[in-house]
């Protein structure tokens, strides 16, 4: 097999868990590896450190797909492989939709598959991972025998790679619009057109955590896609929801989701700027006995981090103010490089400049279908924070 040595500094933090090695940490390779070729790593004295996929174009050379040297990477491999993400989820209670496949929290560096009940979503973000996009369909047609599989490759990573943007079936063709449920409730999930794979599963069990305060009360929510949380608050007893989002599109699925479970008398959806309107009503003086944001990601750069920030202080800020005297303030940041600490120093930051007290009541993660290896930050990227607003 083709070797990749590494330089003597560098091989402690790829023996102690990380499985990304970066070209400048590579001392030698052998000749004619070409890119997506499976390789060897080694320590400077050669000892094996790992089976990984290669790719000299990529800042990240090597991503390990696998520690044990007996390992062969093929097409069983990957069938092992996905059968084991689905023991662990089955084991974590999952059976209908669960994100079945995260990437390097799965030792399956890039490879990102959700499962909507009988349907999946494929994404493979490097080139080393798309070369085993085959062996990956063919698995997942042994283990579930599914109905559709679909693969949103339409994402801007794969250019640094050197692959191109794509989407489409890698199964015979279905409907790709389809419904699911999720803590009881419905919702239309578009696997062509929608964010992402379509559906934001990382959510759920934070849907879930606003249950009791939201009975009876005043909700706002802002970045609302397809109104997951509003049309949870609305269901748990709220009151009136109103939802925010910039784009016509997920208002319009987030309207149809409130009127598939029935609720569209209590929560509605509008376009709206989440950053003008905040702004705007706060000085108006309206108050709301809830505040949900759970805005995009604001930077995938470290250069950009403080902007991100900014954005974060000014969109929780503007919460706030919002919220009525004792109500709730819920918020959510999935910027991977906006770690747990900064995250909650901005919301400090925040309610101190809204001269507001808060208390927390909750600080999550992400659910647990998207595990978190300790030690491998890329792995814990979802902060979800509830306080009370005093
Ligand atoms: N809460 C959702 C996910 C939100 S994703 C869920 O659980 O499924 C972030 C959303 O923010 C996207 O739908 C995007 O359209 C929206 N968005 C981005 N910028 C915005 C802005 N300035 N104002 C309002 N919405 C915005």
């Amino acid at each position: 097999m083709q070797k990749v040595i590494l330089k003597r500094k560098i091989a402690p933090r790829i023996a102690n868990g990380h499985p990304w090695v970066f070209g400048n940490e590579v001392d030698k390779t052998d000749e004619n590896i070409q890119p997506g070729d499976i390789v060897e790593v080694q320590t400077h004295d050669q000892k094996f450190l790992g089976k990984g996929y290669f790719n000299p174009q990529s800042q990240i050379v090597v991503r390990l797909l696998t520690r044990d040297k007996q390992d062969e990477v093929n097409e069983a491999f990957f069938q092992k492989r996905l059968q084991e993400c689905w023991n662990y989820r089955q084991k974590l209670g999952y059976t209908e939709n669960c994100r079945l496949v995260f990437g390097e929290a799965d030792y399956m560096p890039q490879l990102i598959i959700d499962k909507f009940n009988d349907y999946f979503v494929l994404q493979t973000l490097t080139l080393g991972m798309d070369k085993w996009k085959p062996a990956i369909v063919k698995a997942l047609q042994t283990i579930f025998s599914p109905k559709g599989i679909y693969e949103r490759n339409d994402v801007p990573v794969r250019e640094l790679e050197g692959l191109p943007q794509v989407k489409g079936f890698l199964s015979e063709p279905f409907d790709t619009k389809i419904i699911i449920e999720e803590n009881g409730l419905k919702f239309h999930v578009d696997l062509d057109q929608g964010q992402k794979t379509g559906y934001f599963l990382d959510q759920r069990d934070n849907r879930r955590a606003i249950q009791h305060f939201v009975k009876g009360a005043d909700v706002l929510g802002a970045f609302t896609y397809t109104g997951t949380f509003e049309i949870h608050a609305a269901h748990y007893g709220a009151k009136s929801v109103l939802g925010l989002d910039i784009s016509a599109n997920a208002v319009e699925q987030a309207n149809r989701n409130a009127a598939l479970n029935g609720l569209e008398n209590i929560v509605r959806f509008e376009v709206a700027n989440a950053f003008d309107v905040l702004k705007q009503w706060s000085r108006e003086g309206r108050q709301y006995d809830v505040v949900m944001l759970d805005p995009p990601a604001f930077t995938k750069s470290r250069e950009t981090i403080q902007k991100a920030i900014t954005g974060y202080k000014e969109i929780n800020l503007r919460g706030m103010k919002l919220v009525k005297p004792g109500g709730f303030l819920v918020t959510s940041s999935c910027t991977n490089l906006v770690n747990a600490d900064l995250f909650l120093q901005t919301i400090d930051m925040a309610a101190k400049d809204a001269r507001r007290r808060i208390r927390q009541v909750t600080f999550q993660a992400q659910a647990s279908d998207h595990p978190i290896i300790r030690g491998l930050d890329m792995t814990q990227y979802l902060k979800f924070l509830i306080v009370q607003v005093l």
